[in-house]
């Protein structure tokens, strides 16, 4: 697990522009556990609970800043995932489980970025594991794209929730501005190590977060964006929980063939 706080980065990684960097040598251990390869299953080990040992004078400094406060010098896959294990840039870390990081080849063609991990995300540590992410498989699938070779990521990479009525449900609440900006340094930092050609924007927060807060997905999904500064190609369409938000059988078909003709068009620059 890591705990320790890196030396402050002035500056994150930034998409398209910073270029990536040999990787350093880590503990084997440690590397095996927060790397995200791909066991058997294609799944990545739990990643570490968060630290529970503050103070009142870290948790004032520490829930301040940005990401980018913790983004390791060298960054590699690995490094990120140690380093943002223990992340405390903002107060997320007190609401989620553990910091769900992005999975996938180092050198992926395609990012998909969501918005935040879900529950069952949260609980198991890894992205796109629960009924948003069955869904994204069958479109993967219906696309003809493999997701073993696809990186999928989150823009906030903690699970923020409050609880239902009843008590016993985690309920999502969607990020608001301040914590997307603390937390979007990392997804920079994957997108500098990674480098990929396409991404894939899954819903509102991703798409903002990677192109702007005027960006409307109901008005420009399924296209292919190109001169972003962020990839090649880069193709927003919704979050797939929206798809299983639809109010009847019927809405729900539709959405779920939109979802599917958009990550066709995605297929078509991999
Ligand atoms: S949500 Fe992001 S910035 Fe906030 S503590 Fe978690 S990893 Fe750090």
């Amino acid at each position: 697990m890591a705990t320790r706080r890196s030396r402050p980065s002035a500056s994150s990684a930034r998409p398209a522009v910073a270029r990536p960097r040999a990787e350093g040598r880590r503990p084997r251990s440690t590397e095996a556990r927060a790397s995200g390869e791909r066991d058997g299953l294609g799944r990545a080990a739990p990643a570490p609970a968060p630290p529970s040992a503050e103070t009142p004078s870290t948790r004032l400094r520490e829930e301040a800043g940005t990401a980018a406060d913790w983004v390791p010098p060298r960054p590699s896959l690995p490094a990120l995932r140690r380093q943002a294990a223990g992340c405390r840039a903002c107060h997320l870390w007190r609401v989620g489980t553990r910091t769900v990081f992005g999975e996938g080849p180092r050198r992926a063609a395609v990012m998909f970025v969501g918005e935040q991990p879900g529950d069952q995300e949260d609980k198991a540590g890894h992205p796109f594991v629960g009924p948003s992410g069955r869904l994204l498989d069958a479109a993967l699938q219906d696309a003809g794209i493999d997701r073993d070779e696809v990186y999928i990521t989150n823009t906030v990479k903690h699970f923020k929730w409050e609880r239902g009525e009843k008590g016993a449900r985690r309920i999502h609440k969607k990020p608001n501005a301040g914590e997307i900006t603390a937390c979007v340094p990392w997804l920079h930092a994957e997108l500098a190590v990674v480098q990929p050609r396409v991404v894939i924007a899954l819903g509102a927060t991703a798409a903002q977060a990677l192109l702007g807060k005027a960006f409307k997905v109901t008005k420009e999904r399924g296209k292919a964006l190109r001169g972003t500064g962020v990839a090649d190609v880069v193709i927003a369409t919704v979050h797939p929980s929206s798809v299983l938000r639809a109010p009847d059988p019927e809405s729900r078909a539709r959405a779920e063939k939109e979802f599917k003709a958009d990550l066709r068009v995605a297929a078509k620059h991999v």
